[in-house]
């Protein structure tokens, strides 16, 4: 099969590309390995305070739905259940799992999004040990609650935001405390570092946090809010939020059947002694990092940025990259919400329209503002200096990038 643009990865990034590439005149074929369209979309059930009255409600498996039937009846070809392996020359990319291997393009798009860090703390792999972004899934797109009595390892802002989807669903879930700092699971997981993490939970309603302390607080005085933290009265919808606490340890004979709990420093050393508490589930939630493997096998340049959320490619602020016909968007570029991955989708599609000789449905530089307007807007920062993040790169960009 050929196509002007192939796009890996039917999220919202995506499928917002693939919609504005066809209505300015490219074929365009997207791939994705999940059998329904829609990637992060698909499990995503929220309230947004920041949207007007009648948006209030963000239901994003309703709007994955809508954005490939609209790409669908504008003829994009949509490939689900099937995984791209390899990408060869410029373009041809290798799938399996479907009828057609192979598809060859003028332009490639990388949207394959982001992937959920592991928390190995030891009983992980006992049944009713399961990810924060599958228990989303579970609880918002099938509707299955994953336990009876439950709590979550890991606070921020994905594992909050669950937690409240969670407890609109009628789970009990019992309280949240932190991951254990060990060489595995790396820094960043201290009631310090959680704390100054968690400068920007606007998507949260009851925004607690913000509410007790205030914005700048939480930047200023982790350390210090951190240390208040020990007398754990800190609740969001009712849950106890254990910003003292580590879950060191899931413990049962065929599946889970408790967590200990172990009080911890400001720096997150043990101090004390450790407390059982019994569930049947616990959700592990140790953040997010961008998939970025296919632009690696094609020779892209990868940069390590943290405030991105880890390793991603090179590109430029309009979703370019150094190697020729290769775009990028959503969150391979950096951990953002829909709405940003949506907003970079449609630039990318615009640059590509761009690159091939035709025009978009508005210039580059009003895409990269809706980009930033989405940003400023968006309900959740999963990561607080994604800004900062965003200038590095530019800067980046600026001085290594463009050839
Ligand atoms: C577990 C989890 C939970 C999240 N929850 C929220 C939330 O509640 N609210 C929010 O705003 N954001 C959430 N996000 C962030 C989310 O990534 C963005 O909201 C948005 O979905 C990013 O869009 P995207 O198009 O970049 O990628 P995605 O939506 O992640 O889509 C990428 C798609 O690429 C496909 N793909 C990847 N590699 C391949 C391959 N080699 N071959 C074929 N297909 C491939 C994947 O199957 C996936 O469907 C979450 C992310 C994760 C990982």
């Amino acid at each position: 099969m050929k196509v002007d643009a192939v796009i890996i990865g039917a999220g919202p990034a995506g499928l917002t590309a693939a919609i504005e590439m066809i209505e300015n005149g490219l074929s365009v074929a997207v791939i994705d390995e999940y059998y329904h369209p829609g990637g992060r979309l698909l499990g995503q059930h929220y309230e947004d305070p920041k949207a007007p009255p009648d948006e209030r409600i963000w239901n994003g498996r309703k709007l994955a739905d809508q954005l490939a039937e609209k790409a669908r009846s504008l003829g994009v070809y949509i490939f689900t259940g099937v995984t791209a392996w390899s990408v060869s020359g410029k373009w041809a990319v290798a799938l399996t799992g479907g009828e057609v291997n192979t598809v060859d393009s003028k332009v490639l798009l990388l949207a394959t999004g982001s992937v959920e860090k592991a928390l190995p703390i030891p009983g992980w792999t006992l049944p009713g040990a399961i990810s924060i972004g599958a228990a989303q899934t579970f609880t918002n797109l099938h509707h299955v609650a994953v336990g009876k009595r439950m709590m979550i390892a890991g606070v921020d802002a994905l594992s909050l935001s669950v937690m409240i989807e969670m407890k609109n669903a009628g789970i009990n879930v019992v309280g949240m405390a932190l991951p254990p700092l060990s060489p595995v699971t790396g820094g960043g997981y201290s009631p310090a570092d959680t704390v100054a993490s968690l400068t920007d939970v606007a998507g949260l309603a009851p925004n607690s946090f913000v509410r007790t302390f205030g914005k700048i607080a939480l930047a200023r005085f982790p350390r210090l809010i951190a240390r208040a933290m020990r007398f754990n009265f800190l609740k969001m919808n009712g849950v106890p939020i254990h910003l003292r606490k580590s879950i060191v340890k899931i413990e049962g004979e065929q599946q889970v059947e408790a967590v200990m709990l172990q009080s911890v420093s400001v720096d997150g050393k043990p101090v004390g002694e450790m407390e059982r508490v019994e569930v049947d589930a616990i959700c592990l939630a140790a953040g997010l990092y961008p998939l970025v493997d296919l632009a690696e096998t094609v020779g892209c340049p990868l940069i390590d940025i943290p405030e991105l959320g880890g390793t991603v490619p090179l590109h430029g602020p309009d979703m370019s990259t150094q190697v020729n016909g290769l775009f990028v968007a959503g969150n391979i570029t950096g951990i953002e919400g829909a709405k940003v991955a949506i907003a970079q989708g449609q630039l990318a599609a615009i640059s590509i329209l761009n690159s091939l000789g035709k025009s978009g449905s508005m210039t580059v530089n009003e895409a990269i503002k809706k980009v930033e307007n989405a940003r400023e807007k968006a309900p959740i920062h999963f990561l607080p200096e994604i800004g900062e993040g965003r200038e590095k790169m530019n800067a980046i960009w600026e001085k290594e990038g463009i050839l």
